[in-house]
């Protein structure tokens, strides 16, 4: 098997609440940076990471405060490994809220297209859930 060393790795928290919707973006832009991704793998990225700290914010903590989780880790050969956790409500079902088009919001703001779009723009995407506990979302992109 082929060794696959951890190279680099951060851990952060900060407030749920929007402003650091962009500020989280740009600690993942710049984390991965280090390892020069190409334009399209970073606006990936960066895509994701907003959308799933944009689900702390408004769903796990209800726009209410709270505090959102992040580590970032890089591996010898390439691999990303994003990681976005909440203390918050939970995800009831998640086979559920994967779906596209799926949204628990009734003010018509949003998509329901948030984990479909971290599904498209990652290689993995993985959701641990606890009712009442919290939720964290595991990303894993290789980049080239
Ligand atoms: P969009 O992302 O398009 O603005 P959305 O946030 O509703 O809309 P998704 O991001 O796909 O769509 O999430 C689907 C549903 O899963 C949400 O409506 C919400 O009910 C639930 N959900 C997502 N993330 C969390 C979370 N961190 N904690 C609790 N519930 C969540
Ligand atoms: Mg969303």
């Amino acid at each position: 098997m082929k060794d696959n060393i951890l190279i680099n790795e951060f851990k952060m928290q900060f407030p749920a609440i929007s402003i650091n919707e962009s500020y989280c973006r740009k600690v993942f832009s710049s984390f991965v940076s280090l390892i020069d991704p190409t334009v399209s793998e970073l606006a990936d990225i960066r895509t994701a990471v907003s959308e799933a700290v944009t689900n702390c914010i408004v769903h796990a903590y209800k726009e209410k405060g709270g505090t959102v989780y992040i580590s970032g880790k890089y591996y010898s050969d390439r691999t990303v490994k994003i990681t976005i956790k909440d203390k918050g409500c939970g995800i009831p079902d998640i086979k559920k809220a994967i779906e596209p088009l799926y949204t628990t919001d009734t003010s018509g703001e949003r998509g329901g297209m948030g984990f479909a779009i971290m599904q498209s723009f990652t290689d993995k995407l993985i959701i641990r859930s606890h009712l009442g506990k919290g939720t964290t979302i595991t990303m894993i992109k290789k980049l080239q």
